[in-house]
């Protein structure tokens, strides 16, 4: 396989880029070699510069759940960038976007920002405007972007990189961060003993997925729920990666719309801007009419709601039906039940979990993962063994083996045998 083409851009990407990238987990640093710079995607597909094909199972990190440039959102994309790319004003797409959101979620209010941290930051003002307390909860590797005061003990590159603190973090910004080992009802109601009137919200991923795949343990959240309530804290469910994704409205549509629970405010991203920046955070009306202009706590965004970004992330809600999340199911359990029965005949340990479609592989484990110890006790280096393998058989793997593996409703093990064929061949490179 070349990679001629990706080499050259990636030394040239060098000279102008920090590590020649423009997200750390991209550079292949946790696994070694060359990135591959991509070209253009269609449905499962992925083309490289050196015209290398590859199936995707990274799908920009959960965002493409519908596949590379599905025809009829890159049909809206092009109507609505042919209209204008960006007025500065309200505009009917953002309200359509925001309409379908209120429509499969607990939220009754959406604000559209342009990044999941953007959606993480703002949520987290709200919290303290509203309660009118600093301290924050959040837990052992879930991670919510680059926030400041959220990169205590994160997960995805935080974690890929082994970055030990948060340089260009003062010590004060983090000063109010209590940081709790994730699945831990007991840790949780120890902290409300002791800081509870202090406390402004509680921010957890909906479902863990940046250190790999670690479901909450049934009745984690909702104990997360009952405890803010008690307290006068807000609850948030960071749904940026589960959000659409996981099922139809999120992880909380197999959690909290089952144990009878709703989260005070839902962070999203990913998914909801098809492929484009485009990002929100929502709740209940009492607290997000806080936000200016009705309210004095301030939020803005030169792009926010950005009409090219709304119509792609609309376009793909409403191109994922419920059929499109049955099929994804499906292909999601195929693809788990290949990469088990062939890790288990190559003798390696490993764990597979799941949350809702999304799931991740946990190598060298032979117990369920339910914390962050627990996931760094993972054997990185048969993983990396494996990617390697993969990528050379044409098969995209997250480069790092603590992120989650993407599918979309356009891969078909059936059709594209790859991603069951050559995991098979893959396989004994990890049996080390
Ligand atoms: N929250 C979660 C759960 C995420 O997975 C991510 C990104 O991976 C973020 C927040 C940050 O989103 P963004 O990368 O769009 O800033």
């Amino acid at each position: 396989m070349s990679t001629t083409a990706s080499e050259a851009l990636f030394a040239r990407a060098k000279q102008v880029s920090p590590g020649g990238v423009n997200s750390p987990v991209r550079a292949f640093r946790a696994v070694g070699g060359t990135p591959r710079f991509m070209a253009s995607g269609s449905g499962a597909w992925l083309t490289d510069a050196d015209g290398n094909r590859f199936v995707d199972l990274v799908g920009s990190w959960g965002p493409m759940l519908l596949g590379h440039a599905h025809p009829e959102v890159i049909e809206a994309v092009t109507a609505a960038a042919a209209r204008g790319t960006s007025f500065g004003t309200p505009a009917e797409p953002e309200v359509l976007l925001a309409e379908e959101i209120v429509a499969r979620t607990p939220v009754e209010r959406v604000r559209m920002v342009s990044s999941g941290t953007e959606a993480t930051m703002s949520a987290i003002r709200l919290a303290r405007g509203f309660t009118g307390r600093d301290r924050v909860v959040k837990f052992s590797g879930c991670y919510h972007g680059h926030v400041d005061a959220l990169l205590a003990e994160a997960g995805s590159g935080v974690v890929t990189l082994g970055i030990p603190g948060t340089p260009g973090v003062p010590a004060h910004v983090t000063a109010d961060t209590i940081v709790l080992p994730y699945n831990d009802p007991a840790a949780v109601d120890a902290a409300f003993a002791q800081y509870g009137d202090q406390i402004a919200c509680v921010i957890t991923e909906a479902a863990a997925g940046n250190m790999g795949v670690v479901p909450p343990q049934p009745g984690f959240n909702a104990h997360l729920s009952k405890a803010c309530a008690e307290h006068g804290a807000l609850f948030i469910t960071d749904e940026v990666m589960t959000g659409f994704r996981a099922a139809r409205s999120g992880y909380w549509q197999i959690d909290g719309a089952t144990e009878g629970w709703q989260p005070d405010l839902m962070t999203f991203g990913k998914v909801m801007g098809g492929g484009f920046p485009a990002a929100a955070f929502g709740g209940r009306a009492e607290i997000m009419d806080l936000l200016a202009p009705v309210g004095p706590v301030y939020q803005a965004g030169t792009l926010s709601g950005n009409p090219v970004a709304t119509t792609a992330g609309l376009a793909t809600l409403r191109l994922a039906t419920p059929e499109v999340y049955e099929r994804l199911a499906a292909t999601s359990s195929q693809v788990q039940k290949l990469v088990t029965d062939a890790l288990a005949e190559a003798g390696v340990p490993h764990v597979v979990q799941s949350a809702g479609t999304m799931f991740s592989v946990f190598w060298g484990v032979s117990t369920p993962v339910t914390d962050f110890a627990g996931a760094q006790a993972q054997d990185t280096a048969a993983y990396t063994a494996f990617f390697h393998a993969m990528l050379d058989a044409g098969v995209y793997l997250p480069p790092s083996a603590y992120e989650a593996w993407f599918l979309s409703a356009a891969h078909d093990p059936e059709v594209d045998s790859a991603p069951l064929s050559r995991l098979a061949e893959a396989l004994p490179a990890a049996a080390r």
